[in-house]
């Protein structure tokens, strides 16, 4: 059978690998992984190669995958990575075993929820260190709930305490902003006369913290998503690589329906682009191009892929095109050739959840 395109070749050896070195390297730490799925759709089979490569957790925010998962028979402990929703505390009690967690009144419906159904559930409760997602912003508020939760709900575990850095608020992780997720934690367990399970420091974004060494001690986990599939923020825009981990995991393969030498400044009245931006068009003169049949609505930003082939450059592109500069391409480009791409992490995000995107797993 002919391939159709746009596809998605997803790498699972690679990704296997990657994962293997960095739960190495973290042990390495006394640190456990937590594998985060979510950025590739939770595609079980990918997600299946994480969990044997060493995870301690396999972390969605999405709880359908997390199911699926269950479902498969993959049974290492899950994790629900965004605050549960009220009117999803029912599936989470069933179907989760950890959470994390920051408003009293949910984690009391998770306890009256794994009360009827007679099970029980983990809560890891969230300090904001200043990111300014989720999370207690006041730690003596979260030392209360944790006290409530040891004393009174007894269908809940407090497996331990969290942060979130370098999401909403970009806050690089730090020494500082770690530290304090420990002191609070160790406020935590005072109060509570026992020591936590989980002190978890946050995503990829805490590696190169860890790799210089200056990692809290008490920090005991991560949730890696990015590092582990995409591996690029971290070398390309945190100037951290890590040794050993490899990039080539997700590729797109586009196919040109169009090739056209055009100018590169638009003709007319410059107003608005299809997504209501005003973007800026160097004039370069005239220029071969090439329009490829994928689009936002399939990769979201197109500025986010990384073209394989030499001499291509990405210009832009609407809801179903991608526009590429091939005039410096040493091979002709011609209609019906396919390009490939590597990409950052939304890219991935959109491609693997499109229904018009076809899955390949090499
Ligand atoms: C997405 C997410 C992660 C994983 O982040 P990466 O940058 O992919 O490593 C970890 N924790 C939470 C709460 C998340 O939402």
């Amino acid at each position: 059978m002919k391939p159709m395109y746009p596809l998605l070749e997803v790498h699972t050896h690679s990704i296997a690998q990657n994962t293997l070195h960095l739960v190495e390297l973290c042990r390495s730490c006394s640190i456990g992984v937590t594998g985060v799925i979510k950025g590739f759709n939770g595609i079980p089979e990918v997600a299946a190669v994480m969990a044997k490569a060493g995870c301690q957790h396999i972390a969605s925010s999405r709880i359908e995958q997390l199911t699926a998962l269950k479902e498969r028979g993959i049974l290492l402990p899950t994790m629900l990575i965004r605050i549960p929703r009220l009117c999803e505390v029912e599936a989470v009690a069933r179907h989760i075993d950890i959470s994390l967690n920051s408003e009293q009144s949910t984690i009391e419906a998770l306890n009256e929820q794994c009360r009827i159904q007679g099970t029980r559930h983990q809560v890891i409760l969230m300090l904001d260190t200043g990111d300014l997602r989720e999370g207690f912003f006041e730690g003596t508020q979260l030392v209360e709930l944790a006290a409530h939760i040891e004393k009174n709900l007894p269908y809940i575990r407090l497996a331990g305490v969290g942060t979130n850095l370098g999401c909403y608020g970009s806050i690089k992780p730090s020494t500082d902003n770690l530290g304090e997720l420990c002191r609070w934690a160790e406020a935590v367990e005072t109060r509570i006369g026992r020591r936590l399970d989980i002190i978890s420091g946050g995503s990829s974004t805490s590696l190169p913290l860890m790799l210089e060494g200056k990692m809290p001690a008490r920090v005991n986990n991560l949730r890696l998503g990015e590092a582990i599939l995409n591996n690029r923020d971290l070398p390309d825009l945190w100037g951290a690589p890590i040794p050993g981990t490899r990039q080539d995991t997700f590729i797109l393969k586009a196919q040109v329906v169009e090739v056209k030498h055009k100018p590169t400044h638009p003709i007319g009245e410059l107003f608005l682009d299809a997504f209501g931006n005003k973007p800026e068009y160097p004039d370069r003169g005239t220029r071969l191009r090439a329009l490829l049949a994928v689009g936002r609505q399939d990769l979201g930003d197109s500025s986010k892929l990384i073209p394989l082939d030499e001499g291509v450059q990405v210009i832009g592109g609407s809801s179903d095109h991608c526009i590429v500069d091939v005039e410096d391409s040493p091979r002709p480009v011609a209609v019906g050739d396919v390009l490939s791409f590597s990409m950052f992490y939304g890219p991935m995000l959109f491609l693997c959840t499109s229904p018009y995107v076809e899955k390949v797993l090499k």
